[in-house]
């Protein structure tokens, strides 16, 4: 089956004709087991799902399908079993990585409609809730409690604990709370066979195989989550962050490593560059160092009396690191402040450039200053501007290259730019993702990172909970031995029909 493709949509716009018998058979399967208004097949009406946030690959679905019970989700993967038909799970659709990208020969499962809060017991401080959820509801729903949950993607308001579990998403305050994986007890799945499976427990410490913290950063390749019950913490009494400027970028990665090894470990520890201040300034109006080469934005909370402690052993960590400048919010309104800047870095990139492409790379935090130096000359090399806005204390990079997706050029050159960052970090011993995930954008660079055994285990573990390789198919894992020649033809090729796929 040849590829075309459209030009209305992006450059990498990935339109395959559908099989109309094929997209009637299942729909008209669909639409027997569920209400009639949960199906959706024509393009109008499947357009809104073509892409989730990496919006430069694009695909309609065959079908959309929106289930509002676990037994609608039931009758899905059975009749998609037994029609060989591929699905992939959506969320709020914020994912950075292509995941929830629709395959052109399969369902698109939305699961928006799953947005309860089931239970809040503050007694054992968790809340269970449905996947379609999003983050930021679940700390609203414990705030008459005095708790929350802790991890904090900036993309909150929005994203929903089904795509947080499926990413094993991270935020500011992962580093002193964890990530998802750390703050997920419990997950109800349904499996392709229909089967529904109870991983992890509230009970600490579940005996056999923890295939709960195997489920969290699948991807939506397992089986699809109904129901989660999370890890609530208590509200700290007092947060505070300090602003501290530096005159490069080395002396502010220095300093991350300084306040690491004096034993402290901050309720988030963020780096902005001088393009990045530069580009959110303006926007979020934060107060922050136009003159500064990057600011680091650090954060204590605890009692008055403990942040007081930290904050007063912070300023000096960074006072011999060689600040240039240091500002201690002083309540809570320049605090939150301090915070929009970094969290709206992105609708920020959005008013500077037609497009950003976020990378999303860890290293070890000694490298910092080294990797951010040789992402400047890249910058050279490559003519595009790259904005650095980070989670510094995980090592967890987002290099933001700034590009026109409509200028073909461009978006080639900012394609490439990405894999060398990418590669970079695994070069100085680092990963590939740090909290995004892999989904289409990364897979080329999983053969970079793993040998062809390990790649072998991952696909083993996939083929135990799916043997046909209908959940999510040519995400996350390289197919077969040919990771690289398949990978490339993935992301700059188009799909390829689901029946010509090399699988296990
Ligand atoms: C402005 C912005 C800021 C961001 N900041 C951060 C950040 O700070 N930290 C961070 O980690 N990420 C961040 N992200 C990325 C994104 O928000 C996260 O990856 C988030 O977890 C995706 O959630 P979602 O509901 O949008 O999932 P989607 O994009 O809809 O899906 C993501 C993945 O989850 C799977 N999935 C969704 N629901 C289910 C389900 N019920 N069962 C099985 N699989 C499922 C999908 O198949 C897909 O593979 C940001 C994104 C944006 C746009």
């Amino acid at each position: 089956m040849m590829l075309a493709e459209a030009t209305t949509h992006g450059p990498l716009a990935l339109q395959r004709p559908v099989d109309p018998g094929r997209q009637l058979q299942v729909a008209a399967a669909l639409q027997s087991a569920l209400p009639a208004h949960c199906v959706l097949w024509r393009d109008e009406d499947t357009r809104p799902y073509e892409c989730d946030g990496l919006s430069m690959y694009r695909q309609l679905p065959m079908v959309v399908v929106l289930p509002e019970t676990e037994a609608h989700v039931i009758k899905v993967l059975k009749i998609c079993r037994d029609l060989a038909v591929p699905v992939v799970a959506r969320g709020a659709g914020t994912g950075l990585s292509g995941g929830a990208m629709p395959h052109a020969e399969g369902v698109l499962l939305g699961m928006a409609k799953f947005n309860r809060i089931t239970q809040v017991d503050p007694l054992a401080r968790t809340a269970t809730v449905q996947p379609g959820v999003r983050n930021l509801a679940i700390s609203e729903a414990a705030a008459p409690f005095g708790l929350y949950y802790a991890p904090d993607p900036s993309s909150q308001i929005a994203c929903s604990i089904g795509g947080n579990i499926a990413e094993n998403s991270g935020g500011v305050h992962c580093l002193k709370y964890g990530l998802t994986v750390h703050n997920v007890l419990r997950a109800r799945v349904v499996t392709i066979d229909g089967e529904v499976i109870e991983l992890g427990g509230l009970a600490p410490d579940a005996p056999g195989l923890d295939l709960l913290a195997l489920y969290i950063g699948s991807e939506g390749m397992l089986g699809v989550l109904t129901e989660a019950t999370v890890r609530l913490v208590p509200k700290p009494k007092l947060a505070r962050v300090i602003m501290a400027s530096f005159a490069t970028v080395e002396a502010a990665g220095d300093a991350v490593n300084a306040v690491i090894s004096a034993g402290i470990i901050p309720a988030g520890l963020e780096m902005i560059d001088r393009k990045g201040v530069a580009m959110v300034e303006p926007f979020a109006k934060a107060g922050y160092d136009l003159d500064a080469a990057a600011i680091l934005l650090c954060e204590s909370d605890g009692t008055p009396e403990e942040v007081a402690e930290e904050i007063a052993h912070m300023q000096q960590v960074f006072e011999q690191a060689g600040a240039t400048r240091l500002a201690v919010s002083r309540d809570e309104s320049e605090r939150l402040r301090f915070w929009a800047g970094r969290k709206n870095a992105f609708p920020a990139a959005g008013r500077v450039s037609p497009d950003y492409y976020c990378m999303d790379g860890t290293i070890p935090r000694k490298r910092l200053g080294e990797v951010l130096n040789a992402i400047a000359a890249m910058e050279e090399r490559y003519q595009l501007r790259c904005a650095n806005v980070f989670h510094a204390g995980d090592g967890n990079l987002h290099p933001l290259i700034l590009f026109d997706a409509n200028d073909r050029d461009e978006l080639a050159r900012a394609d490439a730019f990405g894999v060398e960052i990418l590669e970079l970090c695994v070069s100085v011993g680092g990963t590939v993702t740090g909290e995004h995930g892999v989904g289409i954008e990364k897979i080329n660079q999983m053969c970079s990172q793993f040998s062809r055994e390990e790649l072998d285990y991952f696909l083993a573990v996939k083929k135990a909970f799916d043997p046909q390789a209908l959940l999510n198919p040519e995400k996350l894992i390289p197919t077969l031995h040919r990771c690289a020649e398949y990978g490339r033809m993935r992301v700059h090729g188009g799909q390829l029909p689901f029946a010509d796929l090399p699988r296990f």
